[in-house]
């Protein structure tokens, strides 16, 4: 479980507050109820105390201020204080499509394209993905990227997590694009541009961003024109092949941030003042 604080750089850290996300029906509670693994964390691992107050959300892109009660391992109680947003997202869908690598590079994926503000990851097959990838997608993987997920949200203080999609095809992934996005395929030999150039080249505000990252192999060269086919711009990152666990996350960095972030830092000092 993650929960790690999250405390406005250059104070004290006495102000640190942890920040969980909680299903959305123990917020309507009063008291709030926490449970199971939270209750643990809090106690045990955090050995918080009764007047502490943490910040837990619903992925509705807001938080709840809470007030912690009663601690136990087993179950909290917890007041509300205040709720307020949490303007930590992307100011438009940022859709990493990645090639299913092998062993568990998928899992840094998840975790770094979540602090990078991805707000949906699609894991692909492609023609020369590593391996069988869809055997191995079982219950337990798909509740470990989850978990992945939901701790780097809260490390990194997002208001939302980002969905992860059921293994698709390159086909189904390519039919997802459409008129108005700004669509890149990163690509190494086919005819592509810098995507410095991809992004001057941007007009308006692109209604969604979505990213295609092969596997190690990479892309066959039929499945960079099927892309190309419905718009998708091939793109180099470079003159270095990068790992394809690096590659999407590299694309992510720079669109997220060429497009992406919302107002500057300064804005999240509005909470820290309520804090005081
Ligand atoms: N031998 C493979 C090839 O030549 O395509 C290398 C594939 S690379 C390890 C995995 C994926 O990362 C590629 O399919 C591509 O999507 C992306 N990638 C790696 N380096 C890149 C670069 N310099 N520019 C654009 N995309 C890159």
């Amino acid at each position: 479980m993650g929960g790690r604080p999250w405390s406005f750089r250059g104070l004290p850290s006495a102000v640190t507050i942890h920040r969980f996300f909680v299903p959305a029906q123990s917020l309507v509670q009063d008291p709030i109820v926490l449970g199971d693994d939270l209750a643990h964390q809090l106690s045990r691992v955090l050995r918080l105390s009764p007047r502490d107050r943490i910040d837990l959300l619903d992925g509705s892109g807001s938080a709840w201020r809470v007030e912690l009660l009663q601690v136990n391992p087993g179950r909290c109680l917890a007041t509300r204080l205040y709720s307020f947003p949490v303007d930590t997202e992307s100011r438009l869908p940022l859709v990493l499509y990645q090639a299913l690598p092998g062993g568990r590079k998928f899992d840094l994926v998840l975790q770094k394209a979540t602090e990078l503000g991805a707000t949906r990851i699609v894991p692909i097959t492609a023609s020369r993905s590593v391996r069988d990838a869809a055997a191995e997608v079982t219950e337990s993987t798909r509740r470990r990227w989850l978990r992945i997920v939901q701790e780097a949200a809260e490390q990194s203080g997002r208001g939302r997590l980002p969905a992860i999609a059921g293994l698709s095809t390159l086909e189904q992934a390519a039919q997802e694009v459409v008129k108005g996005e700004l669509a890149l395929v990163g690509a190494l030999e086919s005819a592509t541009v810098p995507i410095r150039t991809a992004l001057e080249q941007v007009g308006s505000l692109p209604s969604a961003v979505r990213l295609f990252v092969g596997p190690e192999g990479g892309f066959q060269v039929d499945e960079i024109e099927r892309l190309q086919a419905v718009g998708v711009l091939a793109v180099s990152m470079g003159p270095r092949i990068l790992r394809t666990e690096t590659a999407g996350l590299a694309m992510l960095a720079v669109v997220a941030c060429a497009l992406g972030e919302p107002a500057g830092w300064g804005d999240r000092r509005q909470e820290w003042d309520r804090v005081l």
